[in-house]
């Protein structure tokens, strides 16, 4: 039985072509799995009776389950979602001004244990599908608009802001301004960024296949420019994503030489700082107005002085690079602690005055673990 939500639109089309049938069928089928949530071919009313009973002959929706919802004071919402009986993922939606971004894992688990991070200490368990992934876009995305829909009828004006007293996905807080711009009728997840667990580019071909999703006017139609990918570097992976994909790339760099990557992520001895950034260099080669963003956590009198932010100008100088500090969030067994506000202050000025634009990451969801490098699949690790 070939799962459907494994299938891009190229990979649908070839399905219903090996059927006999036409190529648009693929098309109509997209929309009904991921526009409208249908996920019965009984109810996919344009498609023939004979042709739904085909469906059901041979092929499935095979949908994971989310068996835990959690809610930090600032509205950021975590996801426990089941994906067989020995794995579970996590996956956030981080509410915006405008609409929200979902964070979305790639893996259960992760292999390449870097030292300041929650994920590497389960392990790795396995890749996920392109259905695993797809449907965690589904799943926030059906939730979320079901939460919209069961609002008393006043605040469902199409031009009403939802009231956040109201609104069940920021109902244990959130500002004022926070949820006064997420509205009813309208996609609420624009954004999604492959910032959960593990690591997309060692997950390649499944990866490209649910952004094609992603992207796909059929499906979710998310501008290149609101996908973000983040890997630590995969330089071959790198070079070929530039091959399949433009969507945005975000590189965790935590670094800015060897001797202390190599410590921070072990993946640098194998993809070191020369090759990665030359990899950068031929990714934005041709394209004018892309950038590329760099991650780097603050890690406290680890990589947070003066002479690293130097370092950093020195390593980045040529690129059109995107700074994001991450403020490290702190987890069960770590040594490491978070840099001061004042020295991540320093830090930030140092590479703003030298010309890169700069952004401390405000810690979205960390009481309820949902930040930056805190997902783990808790409850998976409880049955262990
Ligand atoms: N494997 C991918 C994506 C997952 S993590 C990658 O490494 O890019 C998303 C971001 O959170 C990465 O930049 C990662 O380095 C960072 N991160 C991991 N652990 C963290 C922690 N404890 N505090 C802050 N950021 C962390």
């Amino acid at each position: 039985m070939v799962n459907l939500l494994d299938l891009d639109q190229e990979l649908l089309t070839s399905f219903f072509v090996s059927l006999g049938e036409k190529p648009f069928r693929a098309t109509q089928v997209l929309k009904w799995i991921h526009q409208l949530g249908i996920v019965d071919f009984d109810a996919m009313t344009n498609l023939s009776k004979a042709l739904r009973q085909r469906l059901k002959e041979n092929a499935c929706i095979s949908m994971p389950q989310i068996v835990m919802s959690q809610t930090s004071l600032d509205g950021t919402r975590k996801w426990l979602v089941q994906l067989d009986s020995n794995n579970s993922i996590e996956m956030v939606f981080i509410p915006e001004d405008d609409r929200g971004t979902l964070c979305v894992s790639s893996q259960v688990g992760c292999a390449l244990n870097c030292r300041f991070c929650a994920t590497a200490q389960q392990g790795f368990n396995r890749n996920l599908t392109t259905g695993e992934i797809i449907a965690q876009l589904w799943l926030a995305e059906q939730t979320l608009q079901a939460e919209i829909a069961s609002l008393p009828p006043s605040s469902k004006e199409e031009t009403q802001p939802i009231n956040s007293s109201q609104t069940p996905f920021l109902s244990n807080g959130g500002t004022k301004e926070e949820n006064s711009s997420l509205q009813k009728g309208k996609q609420v997840i624009r954004n999604v960024v492959f910032m959960g667990m593990g690591e997309p580019l060692t997950n390649f071909n499944n990866v490209c296949k649910a952004m094609n999703l992603m992207l796909n006017d059929f499906a979710y139609g998310l501008s290149k420019r609101r996908v973000s990918l983040s890997t630590v570097g995969i330089v071959p992976a790198l070079l070929r994503l530039k091959e399949q994909s433009s969507v945005n790339i975000a590189i965790s760099l935590h670094a800015p030489n060897d001797t202390l990557r190599d410590q921070l992520l072990p993946i640098n001895k194998k993809y070191p700082l020369r090759e990665l950034i030359a990899a950068c260099h031929t990714l934005i080669k041709g394209e004018k107005h892309r950038q590329i963003t760099f991650e780097y956590v603050m890690l406290k009198e680890i990589n947070d002085s003066p002479a690293h932010a130097k370092a950093l100008v020195k390593l980045l100088r040529g690129l059109p690079a995107k700074i994001n500090l991450i403020p490290f969030n702190i987890f069960p067994q770590t040594d490491y602690q978070c840099a001061t506000p004042e020295t991540i202050e320093r830090f930030r000025d140092i590479l703003l005055a030298a010309g890169f634009v700069t952004i401390t990451r405000k810690n979205r969801g960390d009481d309820i673990d949902a930040a930056c490098g805190q997902l783990a699949g808790k409850v998976l690790d409880k049955k262990r």
